[in-house]
């Protein structure tokens, strides 16, 4: 049914192809199918040792790709618009330790209408207005310890040759083609179809943006002729079962396919803040011979542009090298409401230009602050530098992704989140850190207690790091925290079963066997410690170096994760018995919060 086939439902643009006369209208060319790769997917394998895990047909070596949504850069940063990126980061950094060459790609998406609108409306140049947000964004993201390895502007140089050529190549293909566009439009963003905006007293508007008004246009655009990619998605859907995730959202996803796709706009007339659309009607270059781009084309709708960014972070189209090293991406994470935009609208795209899918899609849900979802416009949400002023940027990171499951909405507050840090990090870890480091400082003279036999904890550690790296590998973070934690807890009740303590007292009358059990305990402690800060520490990453830092080890990770041992050899059950090692005095990871008195200064 075509009202649910697009954001440009039928009824709201006519074709109005008779009059131009100037593409050829035949139906995209049937490509040849890239030889289908294993049927493996990096997401599901979690419990497999890492090596076993045979890498993807498109990549020689062992890599992974991934990439968050670029965010518009018309405001500052809150919480609710990093959190993605937070989750990225914490996954490029689970890559990188494990020794996968990685590539994390985040960054901003500059050519929307309403940039411009506001840049205007300030009385600033729409680039001095872009590059001030964007300064705002890499502060945030810096605060909270994020790692890109490249932080992707739509108004670079090379972004800007990127879409121009993907354009060329859709249009070469027969996949884009002269229509007229009649319907509303969000400046904030994008083409709205009938079914999605709403009625209320201040007129038309778009449910995610009710406070701007919207445009009646009706305009000669380019189309991309995503109809002629139905059959093939409905395919791709079908052998990659787990392209589109969590499941719940592929089903949404599928049903929308099958409902039956819709050409898009891919061009904007008259708008000038945005990339030149490289093509004039009559099919010629839109470039003029001193290089500068004809206006009368117009530009590259903002969409489309936006997703492209994603190639161009792998290379293209200047390193061909690069490009077949890096794509097709391994993960893109994006929020629920532009799962369409990429998991139907980009493979399509990347077909028409002859290039491959992306091989897994996240769809995370929102932040909600009381019911409704967090936004700037409703003024409910946390400004990410006061949760990082009050938490720290480790207790940032780690809370929110705790609190907020990876793969649906969730309701957060202030509240919520001091509890969890309170409870999870200062208490759980942070405490057991800390104690079975001054027990073993005031009964052993801080040399580090070697691992003893096994008081229960290394089998239970096999087991939760099993379970912590599937949840991980399928991108439940919230849930891979749990499990950890869990152990965490494990290794506190170990304390209070055997109470060092009593066996110190006892070692001090002379029992030869206490002393052994007590040594034997506190190793098991601290090896506990090690490897909860080390399988941690893609979430918390410089308490982890402190933490190493206090247990006497050297932390062998750089700032970003890379250029360590691999990570899961590191994580065996004492991979570091026998080495001797002096503990450092215990300074608290996480210092506790008093509650009521920590409401953030709000943004
Ligand atoms: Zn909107």
């Amino acid at each position: 049914m075509q009202a649910l086939a697009s954001d440009h439902q039928a009824g709201w643009y006519v074709f109005d192809v008779s009059t131009r006369g100037v593409v050829s209208f035949g139906s995209a060319p049937a490509r040849p199918r890239a030889a289908a790769p294993p049927s493996h997917c990096t997401c599901r394998i979690g419990l497999w040792p890492s090596r076993l895990i045979p890498s993807g047909a498109m990549s020689p070596v062992d890599r992974y790709y991934v990439t968050t949504a670029i965010a518009y850069a018309n405001n500052k940063p809150g919480l609710h618009t990093l959190y993605e990126v937070i989750g990225a980061d914490v996954i490029a950094r689970w890559h990188r330790m494990k020794g996968d060459e990685t590539r994390f790609l985040t960054g901003t998406d500059e050519h929307s209408v309403n940039i411009a609108q506001k840049a205007a409306e300030l009385g600033e140049s729409t680039r001095a207005f872009v590059d001030e947000k964007v300064a705002l964004f890499r502060a945030a993201e810096a605060a909270l310890l994020i790692s890109p390895d490249r932080f992707i502007r739509t108004s670079d140089p090379d972004h800007i040759r990127s879409a121009q050529e993907m354009v060329r190549r859709a249009y070469a293909n027969g996949d884009i083609y002269l229509g007229k566009y009649e319907g509303w439009y969000c400046p904030a963003e994008g083409f709205k179809a009938g079914s999605d905006v709403i009625e209320t007293p201040e007129g038309t508007r778009c449910p995610n943006h009710p406070t701007v008004a919207l445009e009646w246009l009706s305009e000669q655009n380019w189309f991309f002729r995503l109809s002629a990619y139905q059959e093939r998605l409905e395919k791709h859907f079908a052998e990659h079962p787990d392209f589109a995730q969590p499941d719940y959202r592929r089903n949404e996803m599928l049903g929308f396919i099958r409902g039956g796709l819709e050409d898009f706009s891919v061009s904007r007339s008259g708008a000038t803040w945005g990339i030149p659309f490289p093509i004039m009607p009559d099919g010629s270059s839109s470039q003029r011979a001193d290089g500068t781009w004809d206006p009368a084309a117009g530009t590259i709708y903002v969409w489309y542009d936006a997703l492209i960014n994603y190639v161009t972070g792998a290379g293209f189209p200047d390193d061909q090298a690069a490009f077949a090293k890096w794509w097709p991406a391994d993960l893109h994470i994006v929020g629920k409401d532009i799962a369409r935009f990429h998991t139907i609208y980009w493979p399509a795209m990347l077909w028409s230009a002859g290039m491959d899918a992306p091989r897994h899609v996240w769809i995370h849900g929102f932040l909600l602050a009381q019911g409704e979802r967090m936004s700037k416009s409703l003024g409910n949400f946390l400004d990410p530098l006061d949760v990082v002023a009050t938490l720290g940027a480790d207790g940032a990171r780690y809370v929110t992704l705790r609190e907020v499951a990876f793969d649906r909405d969730t309701d957060v507050s202030w509240d919520s989140f001091t509890r969890r840090y309170n409870a999870d990090l200062a208490n759980d870890f942070g405490n057991l850190l800390n104690r079975s480091i001054s027990m073993a400082n005031r009964y052993f003279g801080g040399v580090r207690p070697s691992v003893g036999p096994d008081a229960g904890l290394a089998s239970a550690w096999t087991e939760t790091l099993a379970g912590y790296q599937d949840r991980l590998e399928r991108c439940l973070l919230s849930d891979a925290l749990c499990t950890l934690w869990e152990f965490v807890g494990a290794a506190n009740r170990l304390v209070e079963a055997e109470q060092p303590w009593t066996l110190a007292k006892a070692m001090k009358a002379g029992d030869a066997g206490a002393e052994t059990r007590l040594k034997a305990v506190l190793g098991d402690l601290v090896e506990a410690c090690r490897l909860i800060a080390l399988a941690a520490a893609p979430f918390i990453p410089a308490a982890a170096s402190r933490a190493f830092a206090q247990l006497g080890y050297e932390y062998p990770y750089g700032a970003d994760g890379n250029g360590g041992p691999a990570l899961l050899d590191e994580l065996h059950w004492g991979a570091h018995a026998g080495e001797a090692g002096q503990l450092a005095t215990p300074e608290p990871l996480f210092p506790r919060l008093e509650a009521e008195s920590t409401t953030p200064a709000e943004g």
